[in-house]
């Protein structure tokens, strides 16, 4: 493993490294790329911005989606595709969800086959659990830890791999030879110091955006780098005004508000009270899932002792429709006491039941919040979890527009189209993971001699940008910054939104971008976490413009996205086209074009007659 203090550059100097594959992420979608593109044979590394082992791929907690039919065998991958296109909306790309749906089994047998070791059923089968929106029960967990198990393995495989590892290393600029990647350029967080990767293929596994809002589940890495850095690289983003508010976040105390309550306690059997005890969510069924969810108490208890002939409890509909039903619970006045609402297992399940299915839950509320979720309610909130959109890639090799650049995982788009089910993401990671890391090898290895090269005023072009909030003097500190944005985008772009509102959220971008240009940073570059906000900032205003621009455009409401002044969706104009992003000519904002959806085979449609 290659550590800071291994990095055998002299103070000051260049380090320079050549690989055929470098990832830039080490979550679940970069391990996975890399222990692909490793094993096809290409020399890779993987470069991440904090520890290994800590990226948001360790707090999932709820499952990985997959037809594996363990506890249904009525399940399949049919099943599971028609459950993501319905969960997105329909706007997901056809040909992604289809090869999710199909391969995930097989991505969560080779992780235990690699030493995971998952939940089990009666018969000793990988266990699989209940989430919104998917119709059997096909989440394989390993509690509500599954995260934590997925990355130990993933890293074990890597480390005994002997995949080159760069930790706390923060990739700044992609460069590129013509219209060919030619590598990455970043700096270590401790020293300061530069390095460059002479790179063919970059696969971009970021993550998420999450730190642009104020509430959020997300933490500090979270700042949409990944995305940035493929548009100024003259990749597309696609769908972002698709944000995934969770529906059910903490609300109390004030330092852990946005922390994420899992799902999968109302898998497991949780409802949702307002501040009046009613069981609310059975006034917010949408048309759409009706026919599917149970409307009176009886019928959705009765589910979770026989899933077979009932319909699904309101709880378990989609994160969107759960969210905004929460959202307007609150709004209506009847709150809890912390502006949240309840979520109650505790009258519905026995204490050893919560301990066993649900243990970080019970820790995380009793250490955090004094509360004993074994029996008294939650209170919860919604919370800015996951974006579906990301960058926009070719389907079979995760390739965007930029040869020799992929991207997986969070930080790519069309998967989940406008709304994400829960356990689709850890799916997603695996999937795509493998293929991107395979076709990067592939693409290198046809490259021969032909390999591009980096260019001496495109390195030092890198570091002048990256040095520039030391240069200016008298300007404001990124905190402040970033501070007035979260709070902006979580006021004016945050659940429910308005045209009105979007525009002035626009405004003040420009004017957060105007304040960033003199943006001051003290002290010098070792260890200075002001400095690595100043370079982060400028991603989170380039992906927060995207999100705004987009949501601004869109005139309904669909998943993710929800216009108060444009309450219903509109298939006519808007279920035949995707909103794609692009970088404006001035290279610090974006441009905005329409984009028809690719079409479905007739024998896919068929599941949708
Ligand atoms: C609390 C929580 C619970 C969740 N539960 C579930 C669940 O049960 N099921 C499910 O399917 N999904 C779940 N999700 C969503 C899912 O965990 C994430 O979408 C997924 O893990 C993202 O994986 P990733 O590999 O794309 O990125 P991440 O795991 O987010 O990793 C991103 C990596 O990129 C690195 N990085 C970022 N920027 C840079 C840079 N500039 N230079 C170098 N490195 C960089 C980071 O250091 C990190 O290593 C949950 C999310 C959260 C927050």
């Amino acid at each position: 493993m290659t550590g800071n203090e291994m990095s055998g550059a002299s103070e000051g100097g260049m380090e320079r490294h050549q690989y055929d594959v470098v990832v830039v992420g080490a979550g679940g979608a970069g391990l996975r790329a890399a222990i692909a593109a490793h094993e096809a044979g290409a020399r890779t590394a993987v470069v991440c911005k904090s520890l290994l082992g800590k990226a948001h791929t360790v707090m999932a907690e709820g499952g990985i989606a997959a037809a594996m039919g363990n506890r249904w065998p009525e399940d399949n991958w049919e099943v599971h595709f028609r459950d993501t296109m319905r969960g997105g909306k329909m706007l997901n790309n056809w040909r992604m969800a289809q090869l999710h749906a199909q391969e995930a089994p097989e991505r969560v047998q080779e992780l235990e086959d690699w030493g995971a070791l998952f939940d089990r059923t009666e018969d000793g089968l990988i266990s699989q659990r209940d989430f919104g929106g998917h119709k059997y029960a096909r989440l394989a967990h390993v509690g509500d830890r599954t995260g934590l198990e997925m990355i130990r393995t993933l890293q074990q495989r890597t480390v005994q791999l002997g995949i080159d590892v760069f930790m706390e290393c923060t990739v700044t600029e992609l460069l590129k030879d013509g219209e060919r990647i030619s590598g990455a350029f970043g700096y270590w967080r401790e020293t300061g110091r530069f390095i460059t990767f002479d790179a063919p293929t970059v696969i971009l596994a970021t993550g998420g955006i999450g730190k642009s809002f104020k509430v959020t589940s997300n933490s500090w890495e979270y700042t949409g780098d990944g995305h940035a850095l493929a548009l100024r690289a003259g990749a597309a983003l696609i769908n972002m005004e698709f944000v995934q508010f969770h529906p059910t976040g903490m609300v109390w105390p004030p330092s852990v508000k946005g922390l994420l309550v899992t799902e999968s306690v109302r898998g497991d059997g949780g409802i949702l009270r307002n501040s009046e005890g009613k069981r609310f969510m059975f006034d917010y069924i949408p048309e759409f899932f009706r026919s599917e969810t149970a409307d009176t108490e009886e019928e959705a208890d009765r589910w979770y002792d026989d899933k077979k002939n009932n319909r699904r409890p309101p709880e378990l509909l989609p994160r969107d429709e759960v969210a905004r039903a929460i959202n307007s619970e609150i709004k209506a006045g009847r709150g809890t006491p912390h502006g949240g609402i309840y979520l109650d297992i505790a009258s519905r399940r026995t204490p050893e039941f919560i301990r066993k299915r649900l243990p970080s839950m019970y820790h995380q509320f009793k250490e955090l919040a004094d509360v004993d979720i074994t029996q008294e309610p939650m209170e919860i909130g919604p919370t800015c979890h996951y974006v579906m959109g990301g960058v926009e890639v070719d389907a079979d090799t995760q390739e965007s527009a930029v040869t020799g650049l992929y991207a997986v995982g969070e930080c790519s788009g069309g998967m989940h189209g406008s709304n994400r089910l829960g356990g689709n993401s850890l799916g997603d990671l695996l999937v795509f993971g493998k293929r991107a890391g395979e076709a990067a090898s592939a693409y290198a290895a046809g490259l021969g001699a032909a390999r591009p090269a980096i260019r001496d005023e495109d390195l030092k072009a890198a570091q002048a940008s990256a040095l520039a909030p030391f240069e200016v003097e008298g300007g404001e500190n990124p905190y402040t910054i970033q501070q007035d944005l979260q709070q902006s985008m979580n006021d004016l772009v945050g659940i429910i939104r308005t045209g009105a509102e979007l525009e002035e959220s626009l405004r003040e971008i420009e004017a957060f971008k105007e304040r960033a240009r003199t943006m001051v940073v003290e002290g010098h570059r070792q260890y200075n976490p002001g400095w690595h906000l100043s370079i982060d900032l400028r991603n989170m205003l380039l992906v927060s413009e995207a999100i705004a621009k987009a949501a601004l455009a869109r005139e309904e409401s669909r998943g993710g996205h929800t216009r108060d002044d444009f309450p219903k969706t509109d298939n006519e104009v808007w279920g035949t086209k995707n909103l794609v992003v692009t970088l404006d000519a001035g290279g610090t904002g974006v441009d905005l074009h329409e984009k028809p959806l690719p079409v479905m085979p007739d024998e896919l449609k068929k599941y949708f007659d």
